[in-house]
C-alpha cells in the first residue's frame, strides 16, 4: 500500500516514515505543499496524510485542488490543537478525516485503516478482470484452469492496472507506484517488468491485454488479436 505524507516539520515526518514503513505502507514524504500537490496529482496513492499548515501551500489548498481534479484518494488531515476551525474547515475541502496534534500513532494507523478499508474493500474482493483474477494470497494470475506465479512488481503492475482500467497509465506514474520517489531505478525498469507482466499473460492464456501508447499503457479484456 503506497502512502503519501505531507508534512513540514522533519523530525516528526522521519519518525512516521519510520513507523508507517514498520506497518507495511510504502510512504514517500514530501515536505512543502507545492511538492506535496503535484505528489498527489500523480494519482498513485492509497492513502494520503496531509498536514495543515505548511510551506508554499496548505493542507486545505492541496485537497481543494486535487478533489477539483477529480483525485478521490482519501486524505487524513493533521491539525494543530488550537487551530479551532480546522475540522470543518478539512471536512469542507474533501478531506476525509482529520487527527489533532499531538496523536497518539496507534490513532493515526486505525484511521488510516479504517480510510484504506473504506476506500479499498471494493477493489480488494475485484482483482478480477476480463478472463483473469488475481490471488493476494498466492501470489499469483489465474486464468481458467492456468496459474503462474507473480513476482511483486509483476503483481502491483497488474493490480494497479486492474484497480485503474479504462485509464491510459504513463510510465511515469507507473514508476512512482512501484518504484516510488526514492528509488533510483531507471524508467526503463517500467518497459522490462511490463514485458515480464505480459509473458505471464500469455503464460496462463490469457486473452487480456497489456495495449502499449508510447510511454503509456492500458489494459483491456480482449487483444485485437491473440497473444500467444
Ligand atoms: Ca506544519
Amino acid at each position: 500500500m503506497r502512502l503519501l505524507l505531507v508534512e513540514d516539520e522533519i523530525r516528526m515526518a522521519q519518525a512516521l516514515s519510520e513507523i508507517l514503513r514498520l506497518e507495511g505502507y510504502e510512504a514517500d514524504h514530501f515536505a512543502d505543499g507545492t511538492g506535496g500537490l503535484a505528489a498527489v496529482e500523480n494519482g498513485i496513492y492509497d492513502v494520503i496524510i496531509l498536514d495543515v499548515m505548511l510551506p508554499g501551500m496548505n493542507g486545505f489548498e492541496i485537497v481543494r485542488r486535487a478533489r477539483e481534479k477529480g483525485i478521490r484518494t482519501p486524505v487524513l488531515m493533521l491539525t494543530a490543537k488550537g487551530e479551532l476551525d480546522d475540522k470543518v474547515t478539512g471536512l469542507d475541502s474533501g478531506a476525509d478525516d482529520y487527527l489533532t496534534k499531538p496523536f497518539m500513532t496507534k490513532e493515526l494507523l486505525a484511521r488510516l485503516r479504517a480510510l484504506t478499508r473504506r476506500h479499498l474493500s471494493a477493489a480488494d474482493k475485484g482483482l478480477s478482470f476480463g478472463d483473469i483474477t488475481l490471488n493476494k494470497d498466492t501470489s499469483s494470475l489465474i486464468c481458467g484452469e492456468n496459474s503462474v506465479r507473480l513476482s511483486d512488481k509483476e503483481f502491483r503492475i497488474l493490480e494497479y492496472m486492474i484497480t485503474n482500467q479504462g485509464q491510459i497509465l504513463t510510465r511515469e506514474q507507473l514508476a512512482l507506484r512501484i518504484w516510488g520517489y526514492d528509488s533510483e531505478a531507471e524508467y526503463n525498469n517500467v518497459e522490462v517488468y511490463m514485458s515480464f507482466t505480459r509473458r505471464k499473460l500469455g503464460f496462463v492464456r490469457s486473452k487480456t491485454e497489456i495495449k502499449a501508447a508510447p510511454e503509456a499503457w492500458k489494459i483491456r479484456e480482449e487483444a485485437a488479436s491473440p497473444v500467444l
